[in-house]
């Protein structure tokens, strides 16, 4: 142990006291000082250091003293406080090398590689090798008896500035290594809201400043064709701005804000004050603009990071941008810029799980929309979608939710009061222009409370849709809602299926019924129509019209029609043999057959095994089919027609043909609906349109024949039309094969 009498150094101190030169203008009093810590174990030395050094200003600030006694209690000072700029070091203290294994510590233990150190020793004897000097990062020796005021003060500034110089370069590397560490958690966010707060977090960070206030603003992402010019909104905010997250920028009425954000809101914009920033980063759709307030002033190398920080920011906001995008497509549908199915389901789903059960969700359709397309291009289609979707969209309110469900059908989902089917049809009245055209839009409603749901959002838009479609197959009104009764049809559809289908494997209950079709000015039978006919095990008589769309839909109408076109060929050979005159045998076709590859192959085999001249065989096919798909239907058309079948186009009027489509055709005839020949009283709709047909007809050089003529009147109006043949009860009903020829004698 060293002596505690004070050797003579305070004498140099005092000496240097009149010594001062020019001061430096004092600091506020809150400003930031230098920590120095002086070491030694004799108290005069900290009293005549702090004397000689109270008022003293280096770079701007003032000097704040650290006192220890010994190398252990040094020790335990400097790891209790950060930012030591200086420590004044006795060398010798407990013992003769406690300073230096100080040193040590201090650089190799505590990490404290900024800390300038400066060695005093009173005896010269005790000097370390130059090796410690330079290996321990001291900055200075002196003998005690060197360390004049001056001297000490010399040494001190340009320890406190190599301090400060280094200092910054450590805290600019780990704030680089915290911006390397940040980025791949940016890159991961796939929220806006969470990645533009995480990413303020991070700046505010940088700029040293944890508390500060800050906005994150960006443009609702993605940019639809419908929000190109949406106003930035905040979409993360700190500090004094946090209330107004979410909302649009101009919410926030703070002028400074405001402007700094205009002033940097092109691509690469970066507006530097004193304490805050503004900075743009990305470009394109995935921009934002970002500032933060902090209560430091900010130095350049705070500034510079902040711009390598907003690289990473703009490269994290380009994959949310992405992510965005991604999900976009996952729940909007881009044509009509509203939610599609999945997102609609899901919104009934939520309504669901809040209990909210005084709602309705409505399913509408657009009639005919394939036939619209097919007749006037996706194009103009296309434009009739997004025609419909404003149309609803401008005629409910907000709170009922809007989506399109899918190609044809949209989603109305609301308060039970507000989902009203009449005000659809009402919406309706009035035509949709669209390219030019106006377009009459005929909606179809299938409705479900969701009062009376229970499963999921999936199975109330099922429900929906087998409302929708009892109100498209009874037509009697155009909206239906869903109830238990129509669930259990739909049950009993899968059990037809089920019958239907073992009917068709073993050619079991199926059987033809004929109708005849009859020339009007001959009033003598030209044709007959085959129409199908199924009684199930049980011995009950199923309708075509309940078992043929189902068939359709299970595709099993392939095999079925074979069957039917087989037996129609057969029993026309029959007839033949029976000696009763060359007939002509119309049979329906479904167009879920004309797609089938094998369908003109199969029809060529069936009619030639049966030695049938194809002249005499006739398809009807409707008319949504024939203009539905138009170019493998023609193609089927075209190849059919060169085998010398002809073509029908059933219960014509009911869907949308454009002329020009129908000249594209290769057609035979056109089969008035039943409909119209129902409604053929003088001056009436039914009246003019079957007049139309005909003329069509004439005019494309086709036959003409109507279907569901029941009264001697309605032929006489057909008649006077110039229409060529009738088929109807007037005449006679479907009858079996074997009633047929007794009606071929009888005459119209
Ligand atoms: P469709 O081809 O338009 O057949 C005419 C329908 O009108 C037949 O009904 C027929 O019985 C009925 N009908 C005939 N005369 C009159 C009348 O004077 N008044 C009234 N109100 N109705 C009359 P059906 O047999 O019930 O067939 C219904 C539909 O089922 C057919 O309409 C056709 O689209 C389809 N269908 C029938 N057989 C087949 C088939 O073998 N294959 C395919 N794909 N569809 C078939
Ligand atoms: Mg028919
Ligand atoms: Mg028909």
């Amino acid at each position: 142990m060293k002596k505690r009498s004070a050797p003579a150094v305070g004498n140099d101190f005092v000496e240097i006291l009149d010594d001062r030169g020019e001061r430096e203008v004092a600091p506020d009093p809150g400003a930031p000082t230098w920590r120095l810590l002086i070491v030694d174990d004799e108290p005069d030395v900290h009293s005549a250091t702090v004397f000689a050094l109270k008022d003293l200003i280096i770079a701007g600030r003032k000097l704040e003293f650290l006192h220890a006694y010994s190398a252990v209690e040094a020790r335990r000072l400097m790891e209790m406080t950060p930012g030591i700029a200086v420590v004044l070091l006795d060398v010798v203290m407990e013992k003769g090398d406690a300073g230096l294994l100080l040193v040590r510590a201090i650089r190799d233990e505590l990490g404290c590689v900024d800390t300038r150190i400066i060695l005093r020793t009173g005896q010269p004897g005790y000097a370390p090798e130059l090796e410690v000097i330079r290996d321990y990062d001291i900055n200075d020796y002196k003998t005690k008896s060197e360390l004049t005021r001056t001297r000490l003060v010399t040494s001190l500034t340009t320890a406190i500035r190599s301090y400060e110089q280094i200092h910054k370069a450590l805290e600019s590397e780990r704030a680089m290594d915290r911006i390397v560490r940040s980025a791949p958690a940016l890159l991961t966010q796939r929220n806006i809201g969470d990645f533009a707060e995480q990413a303020l977090r991070l700046m505010a960070g940088l700029l040293g400043d944890d508390a500060a206030d800050g906005v994150f603003c960006t443009r609702r992402l993605p940019l639809g064709e419908a929000n190109g010019e949406a106003p930035l909104y905040i979409a993360a905010a700190l500090g004094a701005y946090a209330p107004f997250k979410g909302q649009d920028v101009a919410a926030i009425a703070d002028a400074g804000l405001l402007d700094a954000l205009e002033r940097c809101a092109l691509p690469g914009g970066r507006l530097h004050e004193n304490n805050g920033i503004a900075l743009c980063v990305g470009a394109g759709d995935s921009r934002a603009l970002l500032y933060l307030r902090v209560r430091n002033p900010l130095n350049d190398m705070v500034r510079r990071l902040a711009d390598v920080l907003s690289v990473s920011i703009a490269a994290g906001l380009e994959n949310v941008a992405l992510f965005q995008k991604l999900d976009f497509s996952a729940y909007m549908d881009p044509l009509s810029g509203l939610p599609n199915r999945a997102s609609f389901v899901s919104m009934i789903d939520d309504c669901l799980r809040r209990g909210e059960a005084n709602r309705t969700v409505a399913l509408i359709e657009v009639d005919h929309f394939s036939d619209i397309n097919a007749a006037l291009g996706h194009e103009t289609g296309d434009q009739l979608l997004k025609a419909v979707a404003k149309r609803l969209r401008d005629g409910f309110p907000a709170e009922v939710a809007l989506a399109r469900v899918s190609g044809d059908k949209y989603g109305l989902l609301g308060e039970d009061g507000r989902v009203d089917p009449g005000q659809v049809l009402a919406l309706f009245e009035r035509s949709c222009v669209v390219d030019g055209q106006s377009l009459m839009i005929q909606p179809y409603i299938g409705l479900e409370r969701l009062t009376e749901a229970d499963g999921s959002g999936a199975d109330v838009l099922k429900n929906a849709t087998i409302a929708l479609s009892r109100a498209k197959s009874e037509r009697r009104q155009q909206w239906q809602y869903f109830t238990r009764e129509m669930q259990t049809t739909a049950e009993e559809r899968l059990e037809l299926l089920h019958d239907l289908r073992h009917a068709t494997e073993a050619k079991r209950g199926l059987s033809l019924v004929y109708q005849p079709q009859v020339e009007i000015a001959s009033g003598k039978v030209s044709g007959a129509e085959a129409l199908l006919r199924w009684k199930n095990d049980r011995g009950e008589s199923i309708p075509p019209d309940r078992f043929i769309p189902v068939a359709e839909y299970s595709h099993l109408i392939i095999e079925l029609g074979e069957w039917v076109l087989r037996s129609a060929c057969e029993q026309l050979g029959e007839w033949d043999r029976a000696g009763l005159p060359g007939l002509r045998m119309s049979v329906n076709v479904s167009l879920v057959q004309f797609r089938d590859p094998d369908f003109v192959g199969m029809a060529r085999r069936c009619i030639l095994g049966y030695g049938i001249d194809p002249r005499r065989i006739e398809l009807e096919i409707t008319e949504s089919m024939a203009l539905s798909e138009a170019e493998t239907v023609v193609d089927t058309m075209n190849q059919m027609k060169s085998f010398g079948v002809s073509i029908a186009v059933d219960d014509f009027g009911s869907g949308f043909s454009s002329l020009g489509h129908l000249q594209r055709l290769p057609l035979n005839r056109l089969k008035i609906d039943r409909v119209f020949v129902k409604d053929l009283t003088a001056g009436s709709s039914g009246a003019t349109i079957a007049d139309t047909i005909v003329k069509l007809g004439h005019m494309l050089g086709l036959a003409v024949i109507a279907e569901g003529v029941e009264t001697g009147e309605q032929l006489d109006a057909l008649r006077r039309m110039g229409c060529q043949e009738v088929q109807g009860f007037y005449f006679s009903p479907p009858v079996s094969a074997a009633d047929f020829p007794a009606l071929v004698g009888k005459r119209l």
